[in-house]
C-alpha cells in the first residue's frame, strides 16, 4: 500500500499568548480568525487545494511584518507568505495540517514613488500587478510584466515566483524588472536593498536570492521596479500556421523584419483555443482556419508612427505576406483596432480561466531550447497518449525564451510522470516550478534553513572582506 499520510510541516501551534502578541502588532483589523474570513486565504486559485491556518495575519507596513516574523521566529511558528494567491501550484496555499500562520501582504499596497525620468518606481509588495501597469502608463511609462492573473496577483508574489508572462520574450522574467528590494529576513531583521541603480557592481547581488525563492528566504516587502518607454505603435496578429516548426522559423525571421521590435510570440494549439472559446463569454475566433496551430505575434515600438511613414502594421503585413509565400503561415489577421487586438490577447490570457472551467486537469510548465520545441511537443504528446490514451493535450506557450507549456486534461487520472520525465531528459528541458502541481507541502519560511542560506552568503562575504569580519 502506498504511504498516504499527509506530510507535516514542523511548526509550533499558535498559542493564546502568541495570538495576543500578533494582535498587539497588527491590531484586530490585521487578524482574520474566523473560518469564513480565512477561506480565500487557505484555498488555491483553482479551488482544488484547501488548507488551514491558525490565523491570517495582514500587516500594514514593513515594521509590522518584521515584528510578526520575529514573534514567529522566537516561537517556532511556520509562516506561509501570500500575495494574491494565484500561483497555480499551491505555493501560497497552506497545507491541510498547517497550524502556523498565513502572512498576507495585501494591505501593503502603496506606490511609494514614481520616477519617470529615472525610469523606475518604488512600490510595496502587496500592490496588484495591474495597478502598477496603470500607474506606469499614467506617467507615459511601461511596466512590462503582464499575465492572466494581473488583476489579482501582487508584485511580491510575482517576484517570489520569478513570473514570466507574455512579454517575457523581450523583457525577461520578473527578476529582470527589478532594481532593488526590501526583505524581512526569517529572524525579523529588515534587509534594505532598495537601490535604484541601473549599474551596480558592488559585491554580491543578494536581491536575486529572494526572487524565485517563493518566500523561503524572507518576505519581500518593497521593490524598486524598472520602467520602459510606453509603446506608441503596435501591431498584433493572429496567425494560422503550418506547425510548431513554422512557429520557431517565423520568430527567427521576425526580429530583423520588425527591426528588433518583437514583443510577444505565443504558440497556441487549436485545442487550447477551442477550450477558451467554449468557456469564456464574448471571445471571438479570429480566424476560422483548419489548422491545429496558431501563433499570436505582437510587435511594438516606443516611436510613434509618423504620417506617411511605414509603421508596425505595414511592416508586419509585408512580413506575413512573405511568410505565407514560404508556406509557414496559412492565413493571418492583423488586429485593426484595440478591440480586435484585445480579443486575441484575451484568448491567450484566458487559458487558465478556461481550463479551470473545463474541470480537473494537470498543468506542466516546461522550458525547452527553442530549436527543440517542435520535437518536444511531438514526443511529449505521443508519450502521454501511449500511457493514457484518454488524455486531451492542450499545448501552448511562449516561444523565444526557451519555453513551452503543456496542459493535459485527463479527468481525475494521475498524469503519467514517467512520460514527462523521459521527454524532459531527452529535450534537456527544465520544469518551471510555479506551474507544477503540488506533490509536497508548499514552501514555508523555515526560519533555520532560510537563515543558514543567508548566513552562508554573508559568511562568504565576511571571509573575503576584512571590514565585515
Ligand atoms: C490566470 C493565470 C495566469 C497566469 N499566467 C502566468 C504566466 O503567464 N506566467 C507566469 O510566470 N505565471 C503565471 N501565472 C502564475 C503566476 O506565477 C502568479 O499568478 C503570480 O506571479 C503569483 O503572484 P501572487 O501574488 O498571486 O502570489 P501567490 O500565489 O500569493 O504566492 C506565490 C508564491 O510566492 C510566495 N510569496 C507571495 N508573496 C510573497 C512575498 N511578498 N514575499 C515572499 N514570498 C511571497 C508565496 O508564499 C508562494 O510561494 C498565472 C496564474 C493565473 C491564475
Amino acid at each position: 500500500m502506498p504511504d498516504t499520510a499527509i506530510p507535516v510541516i514542523p511548526t509550533v501551534p499558535v498559542t493564546p499568548a502568541v495570538l495576543d502578541g500578533l494582535r498587539a502588532i497588527v491590531g484586530d483589523k490585521g487578524l482574520i480568525l474566523d473560518d469564513q474570513g480565512k477561506e480565500p486565504f487557505v484555498r488555491d486559485w483553482r479551488g482544488s487545494l484547501i488548507g488551514t491556518a491558525a490565523v491570517v495575519v495582514r500587516p500594514a507596513n514593513t515594521e509590522e511584518v518584521s515584528k510578526v516574523v520575529k514573534l514567529c521566529f522566537d516561537n517556532g511558528i511556520a509562516i506561509v507568505p501570500q500575495g494574491g494567491n494565484t500561483g497555480l501550484m499551491g505555493g501560497a496555499t497552506p497545507w491541510p495540517t498547517h497550524s502556523g500562520i498565513v502572512l498576507s501582504l495585501g494591505r501593503m499596497n502603496k506606490v511609494i514613488e514614481v520616477d519617470p525620468v529615472g525610469y523606475s518606481m518604488t512600490v510595496e509588495a502587496g500592490c496588484v500587478l495591474q495597478t502598477l501597469q496603470e500607474t506606469a502608463a499614467s506617467h507615459d511609462r511601461f511596466f512590462p510584466l503582464s499575465l492572466g492573473a494581473q488583476g489579482s496577483c501582487m508584485i511580491g508574489g510575482n517576484l517570489s515566483t520569478n513570473a514570466g508572462g507574455v512579454q517575457v520574450l523581450r523583457y525577461g522574467n520578473a527578476r529582470n524588472l527589478v532594481l532593488g528590494l526590501e526583505v524581512v529576513q526569517p529572524n525579523g531583521e529588515v534587509w534594505n536593498g532598495l537601490r535604484s541603480l541601473k549599474k551596480d557592481n558592488t559585491g554580491y547581488d543578494l536581491k536575486h536570492l529572494f526572487m524565485g525563492a517563493e518566500g523561503t528566504l524572507g518576505v519581500i516587502t518593497k521593490a524598486v521596479l524598472k520602467l520602459w518607454p510606453a509603446p506608441k505603435d503596435a501591431a498584433t496578429a493572429w496567425l494560422a500556421i503550418r506547425d510548431p516548426q513554422a512557429a520557431i522559423e517565423i520568430l527567427s525571421e521576425a526580429y530583423a523584419a520588425s527591426e528588433d521590435n518583437v514583443g510577444s510570440c505565443e504558440l497556441m494549439s487549436r485545442a487550447a483555443t477551442d477550450m477558451v472559446l467554449r468557456h469564456i463569454p464574448g471571445v471571438q475566433d479570429p480566424i476560422k482556419a483548419d489548422t491545429p496551430w496558431f501563433l499570436l505575434l505582437e510587435w511594438s515600438s516606443s516611436r510613434p508612427k509618423s504620417d506617411g511613414a511605414e509603421g508596425m502594421s505595414e511592416k508586419m503585413e509585408q512580413f506575413l505576406a512573405d511568410q505565407m509565400e514560404a508556406g509557414r503561415v496559412l492565413d493571418a489577421v492583423i488586429g485593426q483596432n484595440e478591440a480586435q487586438a484585445r480579443n486575441m490577447w484575451r484568448i491567450r490570457e484566458a487559458v487558465a480561466e478556461a481550463s479551470r472551467a473545463e474541470g480537473p486537469g494537470l498543468s506542466y510548465d516546461i522550458s525547452v531550447s527553442i530549436s527543440k520545441i517542435p520535437d518536444f511537443i511531438d514526443k511529449g504528446i505521443t508519450a502521454a497518449l501511449d500511457i493514457l490514451p484518454s488524455i486531451r493535450p492542450y499545448p501552448l506557450g511562449h516561444i523565444g525564451r526557451h519555453r513551452h507549456r503543456q496542459d493535459r486534461r485527463a479527468g481525475a487520472l494521475p498524469f503519467p510522470d514517467r512520460a514527462r520525465h523521459d521527454a524532459l531528459a531527452e529535450a534537456r528541458a527544465r520544469p518551471e516550478e510555479h506551474h507544477e502541481p503540488r506533490q509536497d507541502p508548499p514552501p514555508v519560511m523555515r526560519h533555520d534553513d532560510s537563515l543558514s542560506v543567508l548566513s552562508a552568503a554573508s559568511a562568504g562575504e565576511r571571509a573575503y572582506d576584512p571590514d565585515k569580519r
